[in-house]
């Protein structure tokens, strides 16, 4: 019972399928010659398939590096912008993924800038932080805690109209729930493909960035990342576009293989995903109350279907230890600090009964505990 889909994705065959080529025909018997038959259209080509799935229209969306160094580029491109017209201060949500907080504690401290840390990423915490030197605000879309999702686009606007650059993390929300980048407003955004869009361990990052704002500077100024790479010329002119953002030579294995699980994302259709998922988290919610309350064990997730992703945290405090039991019967969940069961119910993979099976496990263990 797999129930941990939003760390890391399942294996689609078609990826296995697909890698098998690439490393055989592709990388075997192309070699070099790979790079002018597809492979460097990789990056466009996977991120305008992602694009698809985040409300954005062609030309704003790459796939780059980790998620971690695409949010610093992006990160960095906003408070770069923010700071030639005098504002150094960044928004950024203290439940933020720790990567995302740590990133920005580095922006910070190398460029001089300060942070803001908000105690809730909700609208009324953002509207009080935001100001005439906020250069950047960053939030995640949905929460990687309790799986709650922000509304972007009220953010969007009050960030706006106080003259702030918004990025968002979309990582728990990228082929889980539709996300409306275009709509909503945002400038930036960063999101891993490895979790709902079963990209593969370690898979690359996309990156999007709203048309009319691509003039930013992004700060690792590689030779992919140039107008025209192979001319090797003696000075750094990044390309237009997208292509910008990127810096050295694309992951082509890593890409075929998030080619693959987006392909799936797509086949299947948001909506359906979408629905998919709020009925699975609808029926563990429902099991939880009905059968883990009496242990002490609380929901901590949204109970509202519309604010919550595809992921329900379970309080009790003995969580870390509950997590290995039900993985020493072959239950695979997540413990998150400080006393949090993470139960991902990605609705391409989950089925109800692993949902059932995995309450049914959490009675016997708990009972066990006595
Ligand atoms: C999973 C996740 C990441 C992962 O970053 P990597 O660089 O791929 O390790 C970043 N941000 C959020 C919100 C995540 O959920």
């Amino acid at each position: 019972v797999y129930l941990d889909g939003n760390s890391l994705g399942a294996l689609p065959l078609a990826a296995a399928s697909r890698l098998h080529g690439v490393i055989g025909r592709e990388w075997g018997r192309r070699a070099i010659r790979g790079w002018g038959e597809g492979w460097m259209d990789l990056p466009v080509r996977v991120g305008e398939a992602i694009a698809g799935l985040v409300g954005a229209a062609p030309g704003q969306v790459i796939v780059g590096d980790s998620t971690t160094v695409c949010f610093y580029k992006l990160a960095w491109a906003a408070l770069g912008y923010g700071m030639a017209s005098g504002r150094d201060e960044i928004v950024c949500d203290a439940g933020n993924f720790p990567t995302d907080r740590y990133v920005i504690e580095g922006l910070a401290a190398s460029l001089g800038a300060s942070v803001v840390w908000l105690a809730s990423a909700s609208l009324g915490a953002v509207e009080r932080a935001v100001g005439p030197s906020t250069a950047l605000v960053t939030l995640s879309h949905v929460s990687y805690g309790a799986g709650e999702v922000c509304d972007m686009a009220a953010v969007c606007s009050v960030a706006r109209s106080a003259g702030a650059l918004t990025l968002w993390d979309v990582s728990h929300s990228a082929g889980s729930l539709p996300v409306s980048l275009d709509d909503a407003g945002a400038d930036l955004a960063v999101g891993c493909t490895y979790k709902y869009l079963n990209g593969g361990p370690g898979a690359p990052a996309f990156m999007y960035v709203r048309s009319g704002l691509q003039e930013v500077q992004q700060p690792i100024w590689g030779w992919l990342g140039h107008a025209d790479p192979f001319a090797m010329g003696p000075v750094y002119e990044p390309a237009a576009g997208m292509r910008g953002f990127l810096s050295g030579t694309p992951p082509v294995l890593a890409l075929s293989a998030v080619e693959e699980g987006v392909r799936v994302v797509g086949d299947a259709g948001l909506r359906r995903i979408r629905t998919k998922g709020v009925a699975l988290t609808e029926y563990l919610i429902g099991l939880a109350d009905a059968r883990l309350g009496r242990f002490g064990m609380r929901v901590a997730s949204p109970r509202e279907a519309a604010v919550r992703g595809s992921h329900v945290v379970l309080g009790h405090s003995a969580a870390a230890r509950l997590v290995s039991r039900l993985a020493d019967v072959g239950v695979i969940c997540d413990f998150r600090e400080p006393d949090l069961v993470r139960i991902g119910c990605s609705p391409l993979t989950t089925r109800f009964v692993d949902v059932w099976d995995a309450v049914e496990a959490l009675v016997a263990v708990l009972s066990a505990e006595g």
